[in-house]
């Protein structure tokens, strides 16, 4: 069942959201060669805590970390530990958090150091496009299917895949609820799009086939043939106009 949140309520989920889109951002600023991604996650553990809530991941089926840090080939729930960023990497940084009983969540992938390949800019540019092709079609009366199927013509229209595996979902009392929402589909199926749903809408595009696999740690989910992964992921509400996102970058169009 898809809950239908009052306008108290989704002011509740935007204020964790605004926790987690200004924990990202604030993470950007930190992403540099040299850094490894325990060290992000401590940093990320500290400003959360600092604005009074919690990691909505530690601990979440035993999640070991406060964010996830993907890199390059890791698609998504790459786990903080000892590996050093360097120069040419790409990150998939996802952040869920909980305040007040209520989520955010959202997710981005950012160049470690100036210099990263065409190809890597690429998925990065075109991850990020086919979620604001999502989110464009997030509105009344639209299907939720529409939404899956923006994100992936968009993604194969650029020559890259969507991953099948992963989808989005809805998101309010608890970070995963009804409905799940693939990045692929047919469009004009499925639920029909309601003022108040709240949904975090997120494709995870490689550069190469669409297969992944965990690896033994039981969450780093890495792309098959090991060629890159992007992510992007934001936490969005149907007003009755529309769209409207919830973790809205202070600095960015996202
Ligand atoms: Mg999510």
């Amino acid at each position: 069942m898809i809950t239908l949140r009052s306008k108290a309520e989704v002011e509740k989920i935007e204020a964790a959201c605004r926790i987690v889109a200004d924990t990202l951002e604030f993470l950007e600023t930190k992403i540099n060669p040299g850094i490894t991604t325990l060290e992000l996650d401590n940093l990320a553990a500290e400003y959360i805590e600092g604005r009074g809530a919690v990691s909505a991941f530690k601990g979440y089926k035993g999640f070991p970390a406060h964010i996830c840090t993907s890199l390059n080939e890791t698609v998504v729930h790459g786990i903080p530990g000892k590996r050093i960023l360097k120069g040419g990497d790409i990150i998939s940084i996802d952040v869920g958090v909980k305040l007040n009983g209520y989520f955010g969540d959202a997710a981005a992938t950012f160049p470690v150091g100036q210099q990263i390949t065409e190809e890597a800019y690429a998925l990065i540019k075109v991850t990020e496009k086919a979620l604001e092709k999502g989110i464009e079609q997030a509105k009344p009366d639209n299907r939720l299917s529409d939404i899956s199927n923006a994100i992936q013509r968009y993604v194969e229209s650029n020559g890259f895949s969507v991953v099948r595996e992963f989808v989005g979902h809805g998101i309010g009392t608890r970070m995963h609820e009804d409905p799940q929402i693939p990045n692929f589909g047919v469009p004009g199926t499925g639920p029909r799009l309601k003022g108040g749903m709240v949904l975090a809408i997120e494709p995870m595009v490689n550069a190469g086939t669409y297969g992944v696999e965990i690896l033994e740690d039981g969450w780093t989910a890495v792309t098959k043939d090991r060629k890159l992964s992007a992510h992007f992921e934001r936490t969005i509400y149907i007003s009755e106009r529309g769209p409207e996102i919830l973790t809205k970058w202070r600095k960015k169009k996202l």
